[in-house]
């Protein structure tokens, strides 16, 4: 692992311009604990672990540390902390490569919009997650399916079934998601039925606002944005810009 010993002077620096009264002998969890403007950084801009150390802006507009974001609002928000460390599968000595880590363990050719099944709302955060599975499910197995709904809670980032359920290696979500993600992109392309219009960012259907003209000129896709989001400094998040003039359009003719 590489450590730029300028970013840990730098930090160093800045960490007593957040809480002034820290000593630099102060190294231990409870006495850093005793801090707590700096926990309080730390919960809402940083992310501890054994072997790596990541802090990223909070995009709040009222925080005393941050400056505004410099990216565009919706690269910023895709933007997420590295994964946690999982081991390889191939070699359970070694660590698999960030891109696996950050992979969903569900095969490729699942994700498809083709094979989103139904949705799933979570427990905490209310939002929707598609459901997916590679062939229809006999009336068997969407019974069996129903049942595991009605009896256990479902939370983003948690797998639907039980570990010992047969429909485990049938029926997926996405589960490198958390309370946090927006809603996955391809939801907006599905025609399942009870599929409607919700918020990308909070899942919410109520208050939803129409995007201004100007964007539909520039934008393929817009996807829905509520009031309480635009609140909070949210912008609508787009795909596929609209290139009027240049290589873009000269294409198109051919
Ligand atoms: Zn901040
Ligand atoms: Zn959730
Ligand atoms: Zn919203």
């Amino acid at each position: 692992m590489q450590i730029d010993i300028n970013i840990i002077y730098y930090f160093e620096k800045s960490i007593f311009v957040i809480d002034p009264t820290l000593k630099i002998d102060e190294t231990t969890q409870s006495q850093i604990r005793r801090h707590s403007a700096l926990i309080e950084f730390m919960d809402t801009h940083c992310h501890a672990r054994a072997y790596s150390f990541q802090i990223k802006k909070c995009n709040n507009p009222t925080c005393p540390y941050c400056k505004p974001i410099r990216l565009p609002s919706q690269e910023f928000h895709d933007l997420s902390f590295l994964p946690d460390p999982i081991p390889s599968q191939e070699n359970t000595d070694h660590y698999a490569a960030f891109q696996s880590a950050n992979a969903e363990p569900i095969p490729k050719s699942i994700l498809v919009v083709g094979k989103i099944r139904g949705y799933i709302d979570c427990e905490d955060c209310k939002k929707r997650r598609c459901v997916y599975s590679d062939k229809f499910l006999n009336s068997d197995e969407q019974q069996d399916f129903q049942q595991v709904l009605e009896s256990y809670s479902y939370s983003c980032g948690a797998p639907i079934f039980p570990d010992d359920h047969y429909l485990k290696e049938v029926v997926f979500v996405r589960t490198r998601i958390n309370c946090d993600s927006p809603i996955e992109v391809l939801y907006y392309s599905s025609r399942k039925s009870g599929n409607y219009p919700i918020c990308y960012y909070c899942g919410e259907s109520e208050g939803l606002v129409a995007p201004p003209e100007s964007l539909k000129q520039r934008f393929k896709q817009i996807y829905p944005l509520c009031e309480m989001c635009i609140e909070n400094r949210k912008g609508f998040h787009t795909k596929g810009e609209i290139k009027t003039n240049g290589r873009a359009s000269k294409r198109r003719k051919t």
